[in-house]
This record gives C-alpha cells, sequence and structure tokens, in this order.
C-alpha cells in the first residue's frame, strides 16, 4: 500500500482529497474544488502538490485548476474527450488506460452521465477509487449531460470493481440520500441499518465518505434496480433495469 489519503472538508459540502504517493514522494490532488483549503491540506501534511487529477469540468472540481497549476507547477490528468473544459489540462486519459502515478498506478475508467466527460480513478494495487460526482453514498450524480442508459452503464462499470474497494466521492450528501432511498426501498434491512448509522455519524460531525462498492451494491438504490422490493416500489415489476433506474433518478430530481 504505497498511497496514503488526506481528506478534507471544503466549501459547504465537497470534499477535497490529497493523495500521497509515499515511494515517490507525488502529491495529487482530486479536483481542485477550493485552492486555499488544499494548500492549508498540503501544509498540514508537509507535502508539495505534483499533480491534479481531475474527475469531471464542473467549478467546485476544476475551479482552481489554473491557480494551483500556476503555484505548484503540476501536472494536470483530465478526460481526453472533455480537454477543452479542463483547465490547464497537460495529460489526457481515455477509458481502460492505465495513468502512472509515482510508482502507482490508475486505472481510467470513462463514467459519463453527470457531464459527458466524467472519468474516475481506480488504484486497483491499493483498492481505491475516486469516482468524482458519478457515484454517491447511497446516490449517483444528477443527469445533467447524460441519458439514464449512460449513466445506468457508467454505475456498472464502478459496480464491477471488487466490493471492498474503497470509494472517495466529492460530497457529503449522504443522509439526503439515506432519505431518499428510504422511500424506494423501505423494506431493505441493510439500507434502514445503515440511514441509522448515517443519522449518527452525522449528529457528530463525521464523514460518512468514503464508502465502499459492496456497501453501495447492498444499499444503494440507484446500483439496484433489480431489487424487487424497489421495482415493486416504483411500480415497474419485471421492468429493464435502466427503466428502473431511470424512474428511481427521475423521483429523485423531484423528491
Ligand atoms: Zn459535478
Amino acid at each position: 500500500m504505497a498511497l496514503e489519503v488526506h481528506q478534507f472538508t471544503c466549501l459547504s459540502d465537497n470534499y477535497g482529497f490529497l493523495l500521497h504517493d509515499n515511494e515517490s514522494g507525488c502529491t495529487a490532488t482530486i479536483d481542485t474544488p477550493a485552492v486555499e483549503a488544499i494548500n492549508t491540506a498540503l501544509e498540514e501534511k508537509s507535502w508539495k502538490l505534483t499533480h491534479i487529477l481531475n474527475t469531471h469540468h464542473h467549478f467546485d472540481h476544476a475551479g482552481g485548476n489554473e491557480a494551483l497549476k500556476e503555484q505548484w507547477g503540476a501536472t494536470v490528468v483530465g478526460a481526453d474527450n472533455d480537454a477543452q473544459r479542463i483547465p490547464g489540462i497537460d495529460v489526457r486519459v481515455r477509458d481502460g488506460e492505465t495513468y502512472e502515478f509515482g510508482a502507482s498506478a490508475a486505472q481510467i475508467l470513462e463514467v459519463p452521465g453527470h457531464t459527458s466527460g466524467h472519468i474516475a480513478y481506480y488504484f486497483a494495487a491499493d483498492g481505491i477509487s475516486f469516482v468524482g460526482d458519478s457515484l454517491f453514498a447511497l446516490g449517483c450524480g444528477r443527469l445533467f449531460e447524460g441519458t439514464p442508459q449512460q449513466m445506468w452503464t457508467s454505475l456498472q462499470k464502478l459496480m464491477a470493481l471488487p466490493d471492498e474497494t474503497v470509494v472517495y466521492c466529492a460530497h457529503e450528501y449522504t443522509q439526503a440520500n439515506a432519505a431518499f432511498a428510504l422511500t424506494v426501498e423501505p423494506n431493505n434491512p441493510e439500507l434502514v441499518k445503515r440511514a441509522e448509522e448515517i443519522d449518527r455519524l452525522r449528529a457528530d460531525g463525521i464523514p460518512t465518505v468514503p464508502t465502499s462498492i459492496g456497501l453501495e451494491r447492498a444499499t444503494n438504490p440507484f446500483v439496484r434496480p433489480m431489487s424487487e422490493g424497489l421495482q415493486i416500489t416504483i411500480g415497474l415489476k419485471d421492468a429493464e433495469l435502466v427503466e428502473v433506474f431511470a424512474e428511481t433518478r427521475r423521483r429523485k430530481d423531484h423528491f
């Protein structure tokens, strides 16, 4: 395990992540939500920023790219097919490629839906992933630029990772997501248990991120369209999985 993750809160509900490769000394920020908070975190850890790994172009993810690149000379990595919207991009990556970060390697997964050029980074040797706004704890990103079919394909790609994979998502939305999840799958005992645990954690101000693929598979309605209980609750028993996903997403948009 060569990688160390330092997680911190910034803006109203974003998480920032610094990723440090102990072997090479390289340090990346996953996205650039808030320049000052990232610099404070770097100072706390006594790390020097060498890389910016972008998941997508939204301002609370790439808005600090240029300032941090100028300050640190960091290499900006982002999606090849969204390069025109990633400020300062130096290295363009595509689905299925491996990006060498210091002595570690990230597999690139294109996960469109929230935006058309959204990517995730999966460090298989360390069992960790950075998924931006594609998958959330008990949720998924809003479909700003993609179809339900695209997002469902993207989520399936993430769900194909090993259950124990640690998932760093970019926002603390979990409590609101849990409230919604309980309306569509009220009889999932693991979800009920998790929702109680989330309330306890949030009451003490404790982050519910990271999560894991296995936990999401068991409790997140957006990756559970095959659940009979969910299908019955939303009136789509035996429907195509993508239809069940689309209806779940539609209900959340109006929740
Ligand atoms: Zn976003």
